[in-house]
């Protein structure tokens, strides 16, 4: 999809003037990036002419920035269509009960670990319920995930009624003042009505405050029908989008924000319980318009960052003066924040790049190791390492010359991306999308 648009983008972009067959071809290729994946048809068309009527409207064809207001114009669109603001859970109640349900695989129960973890940061008293009856595996994996996070989890190993779980678990919440009680259901295919059947019989029987449908983002097409079968049996109350790593997919919230007219509440971006996010329309959209959802990435690091750090290297990075000690403090940070993948995953342009790579954070010892055989002016300055210097950098490093190579290559154009970010953000182009 970011690749298609920004092709589209850029026909509108790479013209000093701007026809209104150039306008109608662009239009017709955001339309094709959206279905590509896999926004419905009809949706697709809606947004599509309502971009074209807003184009005509606001005049793009005579604006001094045609390129610039267009992609405003497809931005906000995509923005409303994804219900404009993010939208908070509902916690109150005593105890505020959370009912997790979505098909099985989908990160039901990666996903109550990190919300529980996330309303435990908020100085919450959370309890984790295993209401899986099927896979005893199943409240294991929950166990140890609120174990990694510091929450209770309630259990009945022995207790097969899923409804008779779930009520005592409340109970046994409201005895001991927890204020909000996470379920954690187990994995159904829509199409097994007995199981469809629990799920609506644990709702009925404890109330939740808060029902949300978890979906893998990955299914696409499939996603909306999944999530339009289980909105008609439970009439949910917001949709968590998972397995959004790395990738820029946009199609499955679009797409079952329209169908389902739920919100998205949070977005799940890997495996690691620092993995999740608020979901934010119009970072969403940015992310789809393949800007990278720099916001995210910025509050993630500010948790794990220190800030007197972050703001010298910003700084730095602002001046064009950023180098290997700083590329260096920041893999060691970056490291502290989860999983390195999800977070390079949301620097603009680098998603398609590391989509298909295996990194983890292991990865980064050569890169640490060749970094630390450089002299200090070496590191200040990679533009003086020469073939002598990369010789005794590989022999120190114990890597290889075009490892080393690769690296000050990879340097140099983040420094490059890095240069351009600036002078967008100078001329105001970089808020003005983000806004
Ligand atoms: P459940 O069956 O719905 O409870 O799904 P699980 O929470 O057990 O997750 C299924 C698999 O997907 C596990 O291997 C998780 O580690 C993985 N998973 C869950 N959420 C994410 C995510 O946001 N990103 C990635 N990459 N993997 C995830
Ligand atoms: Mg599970």
């Amino acid at each position: 999809l970011q690749d298609k648009l920004n092709k589209a983008i850029k026909t509108l972009k790479g013209q000093g003037r701007i026809t209104e067959i150039n306008v109608a071809s662009t239009i017709k290729e955001v339309r094709r990036a959206l279905t590509d994946a896999d926004v419905n048809y009809k949706v697709a068309k809606d947004i599509t002419d309502r971009i074209r009527d807003k184009a005509i409207d606001r005049k793009v064809l005579i604006s001094v920035e045609p390129g610039q207001l267009f992609v405003k114009i497809v931005q906000e669109e995509l923005t409303e269509l994804m219900g404009g603001e993010a939208q908070s859970i509902n916690i109150k109640g005593d105890p505020a009960v959370i009912l997790i349900a979505g098909l099985q695989g989908s990160g039901k129960t990666t996903f109550s670990g990190k919300l529980a973890s996330y309303l435990k940061k908020q100085g919450r008293n959370v309890l984790l319920v295993a209401d899986d009856i099927y896979r005893p595996a199943a409240i294991d994996q929950l166990k140890v995930l609120g174990e990694q996070v510091g929450v209770e989890v309630y259990s009945e190993p022995e207790n097969k009624n899923a409804v008779q779980i779930a009520q005592n678990a409340v109970s046994q919440a409201r005895k001991s003042g927890k204020k909000v009680v996470i379920v954690d259901t187990a994995g159904r295919l829509a199409v097994d009505e007995a199981m469809m059947q629990e799920i609506e019989a644990v709702k009925r029987a404890i109330n939740p405050t808060e029902t949300l449908f978890v979906v893998d983002s990955m299914t696409g097409q499939d996603a909306v029908n999944t999530a339009k079968t289980f909105n008609d049996r439970l009439n949910f109350d917001g949709v968590v989008l998972t397995k959004l790593d790395g990738d820029a997919r946009g199609g499955a919230a679009l797409s079952i924000k329209t169908v389902v007219n739920k919100p998205i509440k949070f977005i799940s971006t890997g495996e690691k319980m620092e993995a999740l996010d608020v979901f934010y329309p119009d970072r969403m959209a940015s992310r789809i318009l393949g800007m990278g959802d720099v916001i995210s990435l910025v509050e993630r690091a500010q948790q794990a960052f220190d800030e007197d750090e972050a703001k010298r290297i910003n700084a730095k990075m602002r001046k064009n003066q950023f180098d290997f000690d700083d590329f260096l403090s920041q893999l060691q940070q970056i490291k502290k924040m989860g999983n390195v993948k999800d977070l390079l995953g949301m620097i603009p342009g680098m998603g398609k790049m590391i989509k298909d790579l295996d990194i983890d954070n292991d990865s980064f010892k050569p890169i640490e190791a060749i970094i630390s055989s450089m002299t200090p002016k070496e590191r200040q300055r990679p533009d003086i390492i020469d073939g002598s210097r990369k010789k005794r950098i590989a022999a120190g490093s114990g890597t290889n010359i075009t490892q080393v190579n690769n690296l000050l290559k990879q340097f140099d154009e983040m420094r490059k991306m890095m240069k351009k970010m600036n002078t967008m953000q100078a001329s105001g182009k970089l808020n003005k999308l983000m806004r």
